[in-house]
């Protein structure tokens, strides 16, 4: 059985993503301010960015030699200015990849390696690790840029905005099934791969979400709160390209904090915010929201992980806004359903389907076609769902069938008015605060810890923060010498070699066996049963 959206197909734009905000769908006048730079108040309007990112383009192939489909890597924490370089790139024909800015160098190395860029934008603060990962990929010194205004003379890194182009750039023709970003996910299994996202699909998930969201982006004065990291597709689309074709004001922050988080939304009267469950319980229950005037407030969307049932009432109650859940990866670039404006739909439910997108349930294990209220994996086909992994065929047939059918790894199922709910999820996947922790990588790296045989990474929740945590299920070459000094050193021995946010929050648990299936497959599901019982009964 096929479920469809209840809302009609959209029309979808036939030209690159350049060329569609260049189009300039939404009639945005070229002095409206889309970017502002809270910190410092500096600001872009939607005439500037054209022009800039034309001049970035020429600078890029009049300074570096920039040839079409290369791929250029950003990789910064948010920036007022973050689009420029990203669609300066695709103006000059070019493929962006975006790079999580607390990533270590070796996994800045993997990213910059498996997409093969040649260019990196980046920071002051992040340049020793861009400069080492850049040698490490025989990336040329030159071509590392940085944000800010000004070259940076002790290492003599020229800032993006130094090889502006006098001349503007014309934007390169692209076909839709051409590569526009890399974004990088684990998807069902494994490690980080690159998810090919074309023209097509950004282009596609634009209309998709301007379609639903038709009513609020007709609303006057919107003010939108970006903290979302640009660097992953939920805040790279919501908060850089749907305020760019719609002209809507968006403060950018370079991260997130509370005090800030508020601050701002009182500061500049902000109507819409884009969240994930953490901030959904703090704005729910801190008594810091007590603090501040949050009566511009008009939409709160909240998507990127599981979000507690109760939680959007406690929203509502607390603020007055309808907080509606929202549900995208990244391999669907990313919006995949939502609760539409003022809907009011059932509590826990992410909404109907966007417009286009077609879904199938089906069981897991028989591959049978579920109905209505049947709970399977959720499979989706329409115009938004990616090309593939990047130089990864076997992980692209494991991932999208033959039939076109793409397997999201995560267990749902409909109710009879079009409304999806997330039940559970199949995949490896862990996330901590809607950030990617990929099992497979943490349990190849606790595999190389001197004392560990076998491990296996499974997500516990930590309801104080809404949020899942990874946890390891470690079995020791030598079980005598389990003790807690070996757990915190092998939880140290991870935090240093990942990111921050892949640290084993939920801790270790030492046991003799990791339950395997005759194919050696970890069989996750009895872990975390296990777990579950044991957080129950401890
Ligand atoms: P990412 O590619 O980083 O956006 O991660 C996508 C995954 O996050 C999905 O496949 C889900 O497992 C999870 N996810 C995203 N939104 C939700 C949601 N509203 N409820 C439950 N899980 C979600």
């Amino acid at each position: 059985m096929i479920f469809y959206s209840p809302d009609p197909d959209p029309v979808y734009p036939t030209v690159d993503v350049y060329h569609y905000l260049d189009s300039n769908p939404c009639l945005v006048p070229p002095g409206k301010t889309v970017f502002i730079d809270p910190e410092t108040g500096r600001s872009l309007t939607f005439g500037q960015f054209l022009l800039e990112t034309r001049q970035f383009a020429a600078g890029l192939q009049d300074s570096l030699g920039f040839q079409e489909r290369q791929v250029l890597a950003v990789y910064s924490c948010n920036q007022y200015d973050f689009g420029i370089p990203v669609l300066g790139t695709l103006c000059a024909g070019g493929i962006v990849t975006t790079v999580n800015h607390s990533y270590t160098l070796d996994e800045v190395v993997h990213q910059l390696t498996d997409s093969q860029a040649r260019y990196i934008v980046t920071t002051v603060d992040l340049l020793p690790t861009a400069t080492k990962a850049a040698e490490i990929c025989g990336i040329a010194p030159e071509a590392i840029l940085l944000f800010g205004d000004k070259d940076d003379a002790s290492s003599g890194k020229k800032a993006y905005r130094s090889i502006l182009g006098k001349r503007l750039a014309e934007p390169a023709t692209l076909a839709m099934d051409d590569i526009a970003y890399l974004c990088y996910s684990s998807g069902t299994t494994g490690k980080s791969k690159g998810v090919m996202l074309t023209h097509g699909n950004i282009t596609s998930n634009l209309v998709q979400i301007m379609s639903y969201d038709a009513e609020v982006i007709k609303e006057k004065n919107l003010v939108v709160l970006g903290f979302l990291p640009l660097y992953h597709i939920y805040g790279l689309m919501n908060c850089l390209h749907i305020s760019l074709i719609t002209g809507t004001e968006t403060i950018i922050m370079p991260k997130f904090d509370l005090p800030s988080f508020l601050q701002n939304i009182q500061t500049y009267k902000v109507t819409n915010t884009f969240i994930v469950p953490p901030v959904a319980l703090a704005l729910a229950k801190h008594p810091m929201v007590k603090n501040y005037d949050l009566s511009s407030l008009r939409h709160i969307a909240c998507g990127a992980a599981p979000l507690p049932k109760d939680l959007c009432r406690m929203i509502e109650a607390q603020l007055g806004v309808y907080c509606r859940q929202g549900f995208g990866m990244t391999e669907a670039s990313p919006l995949v359903a939502c609760l539409r404006p003022k809907a009011n739909g059932p509590d826990g439910s992410v909404g109907p389907l966007v417009a286009g997108l077609m879904a199938k349930v089906v069981d897991p294990s028989t591959g049978k076609e579920m109905g209505v209220g049947e709970q399977g994996e959720w499979l989706l086909k329409g115009p938004n769902v990616m090309k593939g992994y990047l130089n990864n065929i076997e992980a692209t047939k494991h991932t999208i069938r033959e039939d076109g059918w793409m397997h999201t790894g995560d267990i749902v199922y409909v109710d009879e008015n079009h409304n999806w709910f997330v039940v559970d999820r199949l995949k490896e996947l862990i996330k901590y605060k809607g950030f990617q922790i990929p099992a497979a990588e943490l349990e190849a790296l606790l595999q190389t810890h001197p004392k560990v045989l076998d491990a296996a990474v499974i997500p516990a929740y930590d309801a104080s923060q809404a949020t899942e945590i990874p946890r390891a299920y470690i079995v020791l070459h030598d079980p005598a010498e389990a003790s807690d000094e070996l757990k915190k050193d092998i939880v140290d021995f991870l935090t240093s070699k990942v990111a921050p946010h892949k640290k084993l929050r939920g801790g270790v648990v030492f046991t003799n066996e990791i339950p395997k299936s005759a194919s050696g497959k970890i069989l996750r599901k009895d872990i975390v049963k296990f777990d579950r019982e044991q957080e129950a009964n401890p």
